[in-house]
């Protein structure tokens, strides 16, 4: 049988070795010639540069080319192991080499042979060279003297087999069919796919390779731009409902209101009202930093689409904050709406602003059209028909799965004519060039203001010893009538771990530091009608303090806190830390961050000093972005962004991957002139997100 790309690794002759393989890697889920292949290294080891023996150091990472002149086993009594020793010797000078349990080599390595030796130089005895990987040079080395793979491992595997096995392969890499048309190749100057694949594994030099991960990347992204710009050609054809512009309706509304709209309010309330005021379906973003005031905006929006008949649906990403918008609305909307006219739809809750209802007359209400402005988690995904939905928001966009989004774009699609407008939320600042190439022609709305009024939140790192203190600052600011936060990373005490944990932290402090105080307790595990409890306590100042996980990182609002407490700070990223901080500062009261930690390690205590000064959310995230990669910006899993060599992510990629898409597409539309690509593209399409 000849062996092509579908052979599967355990139909070829086998050895013992490769059969170790074969078992190891299908472990890893690579079963054929092809998944082979496609298993990229994870990393690379440059052994391409040799050193001339005369001038190597101790503690130097080598690769010497030398000829052995003796070599011989023998037994350690005293460490009681096998050694191999050998004396070899280039144009400048000899070394000696040890390898331990590994007395076989003198069996395999002759004197006169010239080797490659990869690994540590050592000082013991003069230079020794310890453990090295070692090549017998040919033409064709793959383990040392050039830039070596590392791949992902698992128990039976092995570099040195993996590489060979692979090399062997690699010959096939010229039957894979290039996904990509050649006028794309040639005019946006990508590496073919032959090329690609047979650098990725085997890179010839550092620049070879780079091209070779770019194009990866690529295909990656010129897949993704291919479904969102289908994606949004098949959105333009769809009809969304006309709202009409109700500026009276508006200016009556605001007069209700006990503060004025920030200047960037009103702006991105006015794109708003434009953009529903046609039929074309709305697909704004609107982002704000934490405590810009972004509800307000969505409260206005849905008021002008229940005002005149229609359904608006408001998603969060947890109940407790579906709750909380539940109340705003309820309290804003009092005078516009009828209170059975807004609705809270979750997993625990069943309700209109007036009295508790069963989930099946809920349904009811909503499909009756009833129900106007209903607002829930994604519960709200499923088993529920709407009237005529219209406008669609969804809160903290960023927290929704692609899974989620896709249940919606159903659920929309199932019971209406009209496809609805779409309001997402975010507080994850995106740099515009990055939202703009990755969502398509998304429009956005930003709240670049704070409201007026509001000071600064002071931060500070509080170490071990100055716990007291803090302590002590929090008593005054209850004394004072404020409230505190204290947020832990776990719920409960683990032996494994030593950070505070929600539940051991609220008894000790009750206990041992604040006696006096009422203090509330609220994590992911309570049910949800005990979580409404304790925020309703807390937000009727009925607690001093809330200890808490991070379930209340987002969308909170409790104006009256003002004291943040993060325990273990250091086990938080940069754009958690922002949200749980931004859940003080809310009010025209001074407001005080303190980030609790007991790290010792001076990078932690770096990132945390970093993020003290930094008050502005979108540096923040530019600062992750440089840390951590694309995928900090834009969760991997929740936005089917899987990208393969994802920390070497680059704008002008994604660029040109955008423009690349949008020249196929305009030469075949529906990619029938490309079936591999439209292939790839359709199960993306199936799943894509509204945004
Ligand atoms: P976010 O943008 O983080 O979702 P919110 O919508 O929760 O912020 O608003 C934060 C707080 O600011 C709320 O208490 C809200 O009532 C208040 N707020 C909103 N707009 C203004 C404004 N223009 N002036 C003063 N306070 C405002
Ligand atoms: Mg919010």
């Amino acid at each position: 049988m000849k062996t092509s790309l579908n052979t599967k690794l355990s139909e070829l002759p086998q050895n013992r070795s490769l059969n170790s393989s074969v078992k190891a890697l299908k472990k890893l889920g690579i079963n054929t010639v092809e998944e082979l292949l496609y298993n990229f290294p994870y990393r690379y080891v440059d052994f391409s540069n040799f050193s001339k023996i005369s001038t190597i150091q101790a503690g130097e990472i080598v690769t010497i080319k030398a000829k052995i002149k003796t070599i011989h086993a023998r037994f350690s009594f005293k460490t009681r192991r096998s050694l191999c020793e050998a004396v070899v010797s280039d144009d400048t000078g000899s070394i000696k080499i040890t390898w331990f349990n590994q007395g076989y080599l003198a069996k395999i390595l002759k004197p006169g042979e010239e080797v490659f030796f990869s690994g540590k130089i050592q000082q013991y005895r003069g230079l020794q060279l310890i453990n090295p990987i070692h090549e017998i040079v040919s033409g064709q080395n793959i383990h040392t003297g050039r830039i070596v793979p590392i791949y992902h491992m698992t128990e039976g595997l092995y570099h040195k087999s993996l590489r060979s096995l692979v090399k062997e392969l690699l010959t096939l890499a010229d039957s894979l069919e290039d996904l990509l048309p050649k006028k794309i190749l040639k005019d946006f100057h990508i590496k073919k796919i032959n090329e690609t694949i047979k650098e990725i594994h085997f890179p010839e030099q550092e620049t070879e390779l780079k091209k070779a991960k770019e194009r990866i990347i690529f295909e990656e992204i010129l897949i993704q731009q291919l479904a969102v710009q289908t994606h949004k050609a098949m959105l333009e054809k769809q009809n969304a409902q006309k709202i009409e512009q109700q500026l009276e309706l508006i200016k009556k509304f605001l007069t209700t209101l006990p503060f004025q709209l920030t200047a960037s309010q009103k702006r991105a309330l006015w794109d708003i009202v434009q953009d529903i005021s046609t039929s074309k379906p709305m697909n704004r973003l609107l982002e704000g930093d934490v405590g810009s005031g972004k509800t307000l905006v969505a409260l206005i929006s849905a008021l002008l689409c229940a005002k005149i008949g229609f359904q608006v649906a408001l998603l969060a990403p947890t109940e407790i904050l579906a709750r909380q918008h539940f109340e705003t609305f309820s309290g804003f909307l009092k005078g516009f709406l009828h209170a059975n006219e807004i609705g809270l739809y979750t997993q625990n809750f069943n309700l209109n602003a007036e009295k508790v209802l069963t989930k099946k007359s809920q349904q009811a209400a909503i499909t009756k059209g009833e129900q106007k402005i209903i607002i829930g988690t994604h519960a709200l995904l499923s088993g529920v028909a709407f009237k005529q939905l219209t406008l669609v928001i969804i809160d903290e966009q960023h927290r929704f799965g692609v899974q989620q989004r896709a249940l919606l774009v159903k659920q929309v699609k199932k019971d209406n004519a009209y496809t609805p407008h779409l309001l997402s939320m975010s507080a994850t600042p995106i740099p515009r060039t990055l939202a703009l190439a990755y969502y398509g022609d998304l429009e956005i709305s930003r709240l670049k203001h704070l409201p007026s009024g509001r000071k600064k939140i002071i931060t500070k790192i509080v170490n071990n010893n100055d716990r007291l203190h803090a302590y002590d600052f929090i008593r005054k600011q209850i004394a004072s009538g404020r409230q505190a936060f204290i947020v832990t990373p776990r719920v409960e005490e683990s032996d494994v771990s030593t950070v505070k944990s929600a539940k051991a932290e609220s008894a000790r402090l009750q206990k041992e530091i604040f006696p006096k105080a009422k203090i509330g307790l609220v994590h992911g595990k309570l049910s949800g009608q005990a979580k409404e409890e304790v925020m309703n306590d807390f937000n009727n100042k009925k607690l001093d303090i809330l200890v808490a996980t991070s379930v209340i990182e987002i969308g909170i609002d409790i104006p009256n806190a003002t004291v943040m407490i993060i325990e273990d700070a250091e086990s938080f990223g940069l754009a958690q830390l922002h949200q749980l901080r931004g859940r003080v500062g809310r009010s025209e009261y001074q407001s005080y961050c303190l980030l609790f930690t007991q790290s010792q390690n001076s990078e932690s205590i770096k990132r945390l000093e970093e993020f003290s000064k930094i008050e502005d959310g979108a540096k923040l995230a530019e600062l992750d972005l440089e840390q951590r990669g694309f995928g900090s910006l834009f969760g991997n899993e929740q936005t089917g962004f899987n990208l393969k060599f994802s920390g070497f992510f680059k704008i002008e990629i994604l660029e040109k991957a955008k423009q690349a898409a949008s020249l196929i597409l305009k030469e075949s539309l529906d990619l029938k002139k490309y079936p591999a690509l439209q292939n790839k593209v359709r199960p993306l399409l199936a799943q894509i997100h509204l945004e």
